[in-house]
């Protein structure tokens, strides 16, 4: 199983951002402020909840996102790692990882106090080294800073080093983000998320980009980003294991595949999703509302039970992220039906266009595919959920002998065969 643990708190709203987070403001210290600790106390008590009706499973991975978890002091990030030792089985070698913002782990001891107080792998949200860029997201950190805190870490002995990055981002030319990368490369952390800037409804860089006042790339270097920073990645050692994520040799993010894998995960905090044998809840948002449901012990009243469709979908959706694909006999196990059989026209499409491979019994997108991946699945899900309406066919459809070739044409555009 794993655990997340929500750290509502930034220092500052980046100006992109719509998680749900509350801003303490510069220089308020958090271990100071009343609603961390509030925070703190609701938490320890929602663990106890969750330890007496889960106690002893085995805790393969813990997250702390957020939010800003740095922001919480290395002396309670100790003590709700003890806590949940006490409730849990924590594995001997569990993932435990920290999200931290630059500007938050200035000091000078504040990694080594993190590594000591149990964390052994640390999520950096660089986004960005370019200060044009830094200013227009909205973030409270400089470059240096950035490349500081990276040292720091390295130098602290932590050996698991992630930094997260952004692409597609207002003014950013293809090669401003090649050099980007070619700079977070030097600091050779272990693991890099790439993601490409969505503009959320109704935040301040939607709006400047609504009203003209920021122009976003054009599609076309956007889409030269994303194949060419991926090239380059890998180039420099890194697997390409998911549409966005890439890792040197046995540094993927274990609690992030537990989840495209369908493991079981607990969320704790406001806003935080569990899913725990069967059954799905989300804690409220307000920090309020979640402390008055965890006094009443009823965070997961309105849990729902995940169906067998819900099931299919998100087996679909979470493995197909991921390079290694989705596995055809999973399909099988829980429908009782032919993947290919169910979508045979589709795929015959998107393999002719060079956006899947099947090879092993499991089917992937090829980069080409990451690309198109949500028009893809919008795709898979329509026939899906059409296919799910249908009788069970009798016997199964063979492989086409054209679908598990090892190589097939790379074409930009694809027409949707009709469903
Ligand atoms: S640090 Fe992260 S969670 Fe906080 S405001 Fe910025 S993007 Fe949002």
């Amino acid at each position: 199983m794993l655990v997340y643990i929500h750290v509502p708190f930034c220092r500052t709203r980046c100006r992109y951002c719509a998680f749900h987070s509350i801003p303490l403001g510069r220089g308020v210290e958090a271990a100071g402020s009343p609603v961390v600790r509030d925070y703190v106390d609701t938490l320890l008590l929602e663990l106890a909840h969750w330890g007496d009706r889960f106690g002893g499973s085995e805790v393969q991975s813990v997250f702390f996102g957020g939010g800003t978890p740095s922001l919480l002091p290395p002396r309670i990030v100790g003590i709700v790692l003890e806590r949940l030792a006490r409730y849990f089985r924590l594995a001997p070698k569990a993932e435990i990882t920290l999200e931290a913002n630059p500007e938050s782990l200035r000091g000078r001891d504040s990694v080594p106090r993190y590594l000591s107080a149990g964390v052994n792998r640390l999520s950096i949200g660089i986004q960005s080294l370019d200060e044009t860029m830094l200013r227009t997201l909205g973030r409270p950190h400089k470059a240096q800073d950035s490349l500081h805190v990276a040292f720091a870490a390295r130098e602290a002995g932590c050996a698991n080093i992630s930094v997260d990055l952004m692409w597609g981002l207002p003014g950013q030319s293809v090669r401003q983000w090649l050099q980007t990368l070619k700079d977070v490369a030097r600091m050779e952390p272990n693991h890099i998320s790439a993601y490409g800037l969505t503009l959320e409804p109704g935040t301040p860089l939607e709006l400047d980009c609504e009203e003209g006042r920021l122009t976003l790339p054009p599609e076309r270097d956007q889409n030269i980003m994303f194949m060419e920073g991926a090239a380059f990645l890998e180039e420099r050692g890194y697997l390409h294991y998911e549409i966005s994520n890439f890792a040197r040799m046995g540094f993927q993010c274990r609690h992030n595949m537990g989840y495209w894998e369908g493991a079981d995960y607990l969320g704790l905090g406001p806003s935080a999703t569990s899913t725990m044998l069967g059954r799905r809840w989300t804690n409220p948002a307000s920090q309020q509302a979640w402390h008055a449901r965890t006094r009443q012990g009823s965070l997961d009243q309105e849990a729902e039970k995940l169906t067998p469709r819900l099931r299919v979908l998100e087996l679909i959706m979470l493995r197909l992220r991921t390079a290694r694909g989705l596995r055809l006999k999973a399909y099988r196990e829980l429908t009782g039906r032919d993947f290919l059989r169910d979508h045979q026209r589709l795929i015959q499409a998107l393999h002719e266009n060079g956006l899947i491979r099947i090879r092993h019994g499991y089917l992937r997108l090829t980069r080409s595919g990451m690309l198109v991946s949500n028009s893809i699945l919008a795709n898979l899900f329509e026939r899906t959920e059409n296919a799910l309406k249908q009788p069970l066919p009798p016997g199964t459809s063979p492989l086409p002998a054209s679908l598990t070739a090892e190589d097939g044409p790379e074409v930009q555009a694809v027409v949707w065969p009709s469903a």
